[in-house]
């Protein structure tokens, strides 16, 4: 999960104070639009806002190579994923665009925050990494250096290496890989700590740095870092089968 501004969030139950008031629609409560969101939008708001986030998704599915290369990694590592069961568009607290359920195996797009496919793009491939971590590597959710590790593992393959592209051209390569490595730290910083409120920045600082190095090189099921509008999504597509998917 990440931070603020472009951001997700991992609900479990309350009692573990993961998060869960982030997503009111999991607690079973229908949300009510805000006045203001009557007198602007009128009541219908809602449902416009999930038919057009199903809708992006759908379109994701269909014509995004990162979001199709991450579906086949599921699917090859014989993790069950299918679009009606397992993305959910509901409405969020403003403050997360995104996240991923372990629970319920289910990633959450905030219809109310993430309404661009570009973000919504963004948000899947962040989270079907979640997923990928989830089924694939056993993740414990529960487990901060678990969390710091899946957390790192999406900033590298997704966020930072689309940050990385507009820093090219003027820095040297040194500063690029050091600038990198600190946008995944930030990153996964922001994720750790918007999940797990009950720690602090320093225990999440040492959990992110304890697992850092075995983290920020394990580029499966990706390989390589994707860099925004370049061929490298469209390479990572077609080298899929490199790495066993069909
Ligand atoms: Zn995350």
């Amino acid at each position: 999960m990440s931070d603020a501004k472009s951001s997700e969030a991992t609900p479990v139950d309350k009692e573990d104070s993961w998060g869960y008031d982030l997503y009111p629609e999991r607690r079973g409560e229908t949300v009510r639009p805000k006045w203001w969101q009557i007198a602007i939008f009128g009541a219908g708001q809602t449902n416009i806002e999930k038919i057009t986030c199903e809708r992006n998704v759908y379109n994701c599915f269909e014509n995004s190579p990162l979001v199709q290369l991450m579906y086949s990694a599921l699917k090859a590592s014989g993790c069950e994923i299918n679009l009606r069961r397992h993305i959910a568009c509901e409405v969020c607290d403003i403050k997360v665009s995104g996240g991923y359920d372990p629970k319920l195996n289910q990633i959450v797009i905030c219809q109310n925050v993430a309404r661009d496919k570009g973000i919504i793009q963004g948000i899947l491939t962040h989270e079907m990494i979640h997923m990928f971590d989830a089924c694939r590597h056993e993740l414990d959710f529960k487990s901060l250096h678990h969390l710091a590790c899946t957390e790192i593992r999406a900033a590298n393959l997704t966020h930072c290496s689309f940050m990385s592209a507009m820093f090219q051209g003027d820095a040297s390569f040194f500063r690029i890989k050091k600038q990198h490595a600190e946008c995944v730290k930030t990153k996964a910083l922001g994720s750790v700590m918007a999940v797990r409120p009950d720690v602090t920045k320093e225990e999440a600082l040492a959990a992110i740095d304890k697992v850092f190095i075995k983290c920020y090189n394990d580029l499966e099921p990706i390989g390589r870092r994707i860099r925004r509008n370049s061929a490298d999504m469209f390479r990572a597509y077609q080298e899929k089968g490199n790495y066993g998917y069909d």
